[in-house]
């Protein structure tokens, strides 16, 4: 008989729920406990970098980078190896992890978890099924039926299954208060 993957804690949803919104509001970093999982690096994803980025971009070989279709100039994506992994992926690690570009820092594959939205990545896909949030009161499950509600409501201007999840996050987060438009609208 298979042993099912071990689940990882995801945190308290309404903590994570307030923290994420936070952190997409003010491009904040995501404080994901991702432990060994190294799927975002390795699975055939371009990573867009925006002209802002210096830091990043002074040590990101400029071989390695290319115009990003539908951005202004000077916005670059940055490709994958014949493996799908990132060129700036080595030894199992990050190696320019300190200055690793904004779309790296910010991404949580937690949005997925919370949206039941399923990711383009099989590997992400797979680790997404592994996380389990703790729900400490009603009004943290009530929060979650919203998410879910957002996500199953669909939304036609996304462009990826990340963009779907992170607007259904927004949008839901903000039930009651208003909406705010979404920092990548
Ligand atoms: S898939 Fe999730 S857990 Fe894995 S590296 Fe990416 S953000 Fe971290
Ligand atoms: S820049 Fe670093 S964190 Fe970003 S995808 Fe490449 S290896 Fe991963």
């Amino acid at each position: 008989m298979a042993v099912p993957d071990a689940a990882f804690h995801a945190g308290a949803f309404g903590t994570w729920l307030a923290d994420t919104q936070r952190a997409i509001r003010d491009g904040l970093d995501a404080l994901v406990p991702c432990g060994d999982c190294t799927a975002c690096c390795t699975s055939s994803q371009f990573v867009h970098i925006a002209p802002d980025e210096t830091d990043a971009l002074a040590r990101i070989p400029a071989q390695l980078l290319f115009p990003a279709p539908g951005f202004p100039p000077g916005h670059v994506l940055m490709g994958y190896d014949e493996r799908g992994h990132c060129p700036m992926f080595a030894d199992g690690r990050c190696s320019v992890y300190e200055h690793r570009p904004r779309t790296c820092r910010t991404y949580d594959c937690r949005v997925f978890a919370a949206t039941d939205v399923v990711p383009e990545q099989p590997s992400i896909a797979a680790r997404v099924k592994r996380w389990r949030f703790s729900f400490a009161s009603e009004a943290d499950t009530a929060a979650h039926a919203r998410v879910l509600q957002a996500a199953a409501d669909g939304d036609t201007g996304a462009r990826n299954a990340t963009e779907r999840a992170v607007r259904a996050v927004v949008s839901a987060v903000d039930h009651g208060r208003g909406r705010e438009k979404p920092p990548y609208a």
